[in-house]
C-alpha cells in the first residue's frame, strides 16, 4: 500500500523543499540530504509508486523507459558518464528501504569501490 505521507511524496506536492536537479510532468530529481557521494541524486517518478517492482508493474510502459532514460539524462547533466558512477535501487527490508516511494540513486564523484563490504556476504545463501 502507497503512504501519501511518505516524505518524497510530500516533495512532490512541494510540502517540504527539495535540492531540485530536474523536474518535468513525470520525474522529480534531487540532492540527497545525506550524501554517500559527492555526487548523490535521487530520481523519482511522480506516480505512486512504493518501490522498483511496484513502478515496473503497475506503470505504463512508456513511463518505465521514460523514467530510466531520464535517469541516464539526469546523469549526463551531472558531467558524471565519462569518469563513472553507480544506479541503485533498494526494495524492501533486506536492502534497508527507508522511503516507500520508488527512488534510484545516482552516486558519483569518487571511487566508489565494491558494490557492498568486503566480507559483508552471507555465505549461507
Ligand atoms: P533508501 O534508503 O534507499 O530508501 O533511500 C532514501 C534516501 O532518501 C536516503 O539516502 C536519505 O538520505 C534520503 N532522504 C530522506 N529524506 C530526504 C529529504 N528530505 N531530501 C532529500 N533526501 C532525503
Amino acid at each position: 500500500m502507497y503512504n501519501q505521507d511518505n516524505i518524497f511524496a510530500k516533495i512532490i506536492r512541494h510540502e517540504i523543499p527539495a535540492d531540485v536537479v530536474y523536474e518535468d510532468d513525470l520525474v522529480l530529481a534531487f540532492n540527497d540530504i545525506s550524501k554517500a557521494a559527492p555526487i548523490h541524486i535521487l530520481v523519482i517518478p511522480k506516480g505512486e509508486f512504493t518501490n522498483f517492482v511496484d513502478f515496473v508493474q503497475k506503470a505504463k510502459s512508456d513511463e518505465v523507459a521514460d523514467f530510466f532514460k531520464k535517469v541516464s539524462k539526469i546523469a549526463k547533466k551531472a558531467d558524471i558518464k565519462k569518469e563513472g558512477f553507480r544506479i541503485i535501487s533498494n526494495i524492501g527490508d533486506n536492502a534497508h528501504q527507508t522511503v516507500e516511494h520508488f527512488h534510484v540513486h545516482i552516486l558519483a564523484g569518487r571511487k566508489l569501490g565494491p558494490l557492498l563490504v568486503s566480507g559483508d556476504t552471507n555465505s549461507n545463501l
